[in-house]
């Protein structure tokens, strides 16, 4: 769980588990080092580090390898 406060509104909500590892994982795919998410109130985009979500997974959580280009 990671909680995310809207720096535009000041509405603040939890990414689920779930969420947070698609999140971490689709930025690892593309080595991003922000993820953005709207936020669900006022619709702003919110940059969020990945190293910053990467602290709130939980121990153990293997995250999707990105896809291997094929020739
Ligand atoms: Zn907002």
């Amino acid at each position: 769980m990671y909680k995310v406060r809207c720096q535009w509104c000041g509405w603040s909500y939890t990414m689920s588990r779930d969420t947070l590892i698609a999140a971490v994982s689709a930025a690892q795919a593309t080595q991003a080092l922000h993820h953005v998410e709207n936020c669900p109130k006022c619709r702003h985009a919110l940059k969020i580090q990945v190293s910053d979500m990467k602290r709130f997974l939980p121990p153990g959580t293997v995250l999707t390898p990105p896809p291997t280009p094929t020739p």
